[in-house]
């Protein structure tokens, strides 16, 4: 579905990104885990068009996204869900998923969507009508992942879900993580510090250090590697 090949990225003299490769295929979850500072997010905005793609390639169901204005990538069917989350505070929960639905027009599926978003997220129905600044941390990270599920992704892209999350909201999140990814056959590609956690889910895994991909494997095989015990486990 994706395959980025050779890209490289920077920030001034800042090599972030050094010749990455990497595939990620139709239905699955994918994580790509790392050190502070690696490249994840830089991976995921270069993906997005937000940080310029240097050299090589990436092609999304066969066309070449490098390059390419980020709201053209969004109508192709990928979607961003930015570590930090980046709600709008001060519209209502209704209104920051109306924001999601902006570039559709299809009236029934949008209630549709809605209806799923609400049943998959019930507190979100319970503060419909609330403030998305109000919301507790978790609460704004469903928001956030149900804002661009309202775009219909065929690929959403979720940068550190777990982040500033105690570990029982962290929980319920993957396992909805999960839930659209087997549901909706989104594919979903999960950039995490809590490398376990994310693992867990995925069917596949990348390790990133400095900018460089050093491992790719099953989430079940990285879990089992010593390496990755040692110096994302904390095993
Ligand atoms: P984290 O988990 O801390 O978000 P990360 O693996 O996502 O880390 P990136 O945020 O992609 O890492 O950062 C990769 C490198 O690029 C780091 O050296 C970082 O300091 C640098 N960097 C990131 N954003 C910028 C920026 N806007 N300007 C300059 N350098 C940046």
């Amino acid at each position: 579905m994706l395959k980025i090949r050779n890209i490289d990225a920077f920030y001034g003299n800042i090599h972030a990104l050094k010749n990455i490769s990497m595939d990620i295929e139709k239905g699955e979850i994918i994580s790509l885990i790392g050190a502070n500072g690696a490249g994840k997010s830089t991976t995921l905005m270069t993906i997005c068009g937000v940080v310029p793609a240097r050299g090589g390639e990436i092609t999304f169901e066969g066309t070449a996204i490098n390059n390419m204005a980020t709201d053209k990538i969004v109508a192709l069917g990928i979607n961003q869900v930015p570590e930090g989350r980046h709600i709008f505070p001060y519209l209502t929960v209704m209104e920051n998923l109306d924001m999601g639905a902006f570039l559709r027009s299809d009236a029934r599926g949008i209630k549709q969507d809605m209806d799923y978003i609400f049943t998959l997220f019930p507190r979100l129905a319970e503060r419909r009508n609330q403030a998305g600044g109000t919301l507790s941390g978790g609460e704004q990270q469903m928001l956030a992942i149900s804002r661009a599920i309202m775009t219909r992704p065929r690929l959403l892209l979720l940068d550190e879900p777990s982040l500033g999350l105690a570990p029982i909201v962290t929980r319920q999140i993957f396992e909805i993580i999960k839930k659209i990814n087997q549901e909706n056959k989104t594919t979903i590609f999960l950039v995490e510090q809590n490398a376990n956690l994310a693992l867990h889910i995925s069917d596949r895994g990348y390790v990133m250090e400095t900018g460089s991909i050093t491992m790719t494997d099953t989430g079940r095989n990285l879990l089992a590697n010593e390496d990755v015990k040692k110096a994302y486990l904390g095993i």
